[in-house]
């Protein structure tokens, strides 16, 4: 099960999306030694990955990156639209510090400064174009209250409150071996339920909703998108009808590349990777997201710097080093 399915209702103006990652979710855990409390917010944020990247209208990777001063410092999650994931954790303590049950508040919103980025970078972005970006606090001020965030899937619908126009709900579970997400989305009253009347619309809404609370996290981790559908929507399905896509397969990808590490080595400048060189006799790097080693050696570090002077005289001078 490395699925996400799409489905509209005929009845309601809902779009929804459930998505059931199993294999791709454990090649990222296999690469990674984070503790259980890490795992299931990782977890969590690529089933969230997941189902916003699939309602992306351009073709393109969308990011969710968590940073916070508490135990968590980095977490990303990368899916593209055509749903490959990596994922990554950065941690600021040692991993036997955290306890097996620390929430998402203590590990991402310790101080009260945790906050959520998400990026949708096209891939056809023109040069000088930047990316779209939202952020959102990981916490909720009244007034001299604070209400930190407690999962992954509140803290998306806080941003979904503050970025989207369309209401959103999401449900998102996971464990060492499954992750389960379902999505819901109020469609704009046009296009296709142009014909529904305002108040059928938001009771129709309303309705889906109620339907989507009662899904349990079990659902969520053991069942297949279809029969989740399915069971859901039964009524829904005889009285007014739930349309479903074809499903579309997940899978881990990651993009680093001999040729990316080259390019950092260059930005690192040949001082200092000489003088790497001196100290360690190897300049040797681990992908954060994959963790494949790259190694480079005296020789490979000339080859690096000396297709940078190549291509320097091509470039105007900028006074770097
Ligand atoms: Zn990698």
């Amino acid at each position: 099960m490395n699925e996400l399915l799409v489905f509209i209702c005929d009845g309601a103006p809902v779009r929804g999306e459930i998505v059931s990652i199993s294999s791709a979710w454990q090649a990222v855990l296999e690469r990674r030694t984070d503790p259980p409390a890490v795992r299931r917010i990782l977890g969590d944020f690529v089933g969230a990955a997941t189902l916003l990247s699939a309602s992306l209208k351009f073709e393109g990777t969308l990011i969710i990156q968590a940073q916070s001063k508490g135990p968590i410092q980095l977490l990303v999650v990368e899916c593209k639209s055509d749903l490959s994931m990596r994922a990554t954790v950065k941690l600021s303590v040692n991993p036997a510090e955290i306890a097996p049950n620390a929430t998402l508040g203590e590990l991402l919103d310790a101080t009260h400064t945790g906050r959520l980025v998400i990026t949708l970078d096209p891939k056809d972005r023109e040069p000088g174009q930047q990316p779209y970006q939202g952020i959102v606090a990981l916490q909720e001020q009244h007034g001299a209250f604070i209400k930190p965030v407690t999962s992954a899937a509140e803290a998306i619908a806080l941003y979904m409150q503050n970025s989207e126009q369309l209401d959103t709900r999401i449900w998102l579970s996971s464990n060492e071996t499954h992750v389960g997400g379902l999505l819901l989305q109020r469609l704009p009253n046009s296009g296709g339920h142009a014909h529904l009347d305002p108040q059928i619309s938001a009771e129709g809404w309303s309705r889906i909703q109620a339907l989507g609370e009662t899904i349990t996290e079990e659902e969520l981790l053991n069942l297949p998108p279809t029969t989740i559908l399915r069971r859901l929507f039964l009524e829904e399905s005889t009285e007014n009808g739930v349309r479903s896509f074809p499903s579309r397969p997940i899978r881990f990808a990651c993009s680093c590349s001999r040729t990316k590490v080259a390019d950092v080595l260059r930005m690192l400048g040949d001082e200092e990777v000489q003088s790497i060189l001196a100290e360690q006799g190897i300049v040797e790097t681990i992908c954060d997201f994959c963790a494949q080693p790259y190694r480079f050696d005296a020789v490979d570090c000339q080859q690096v710097f000396k297709t940078d002077l190549l291509s320097d005289a091509t470039r105007p001078p900028s006074g770097g080093h």
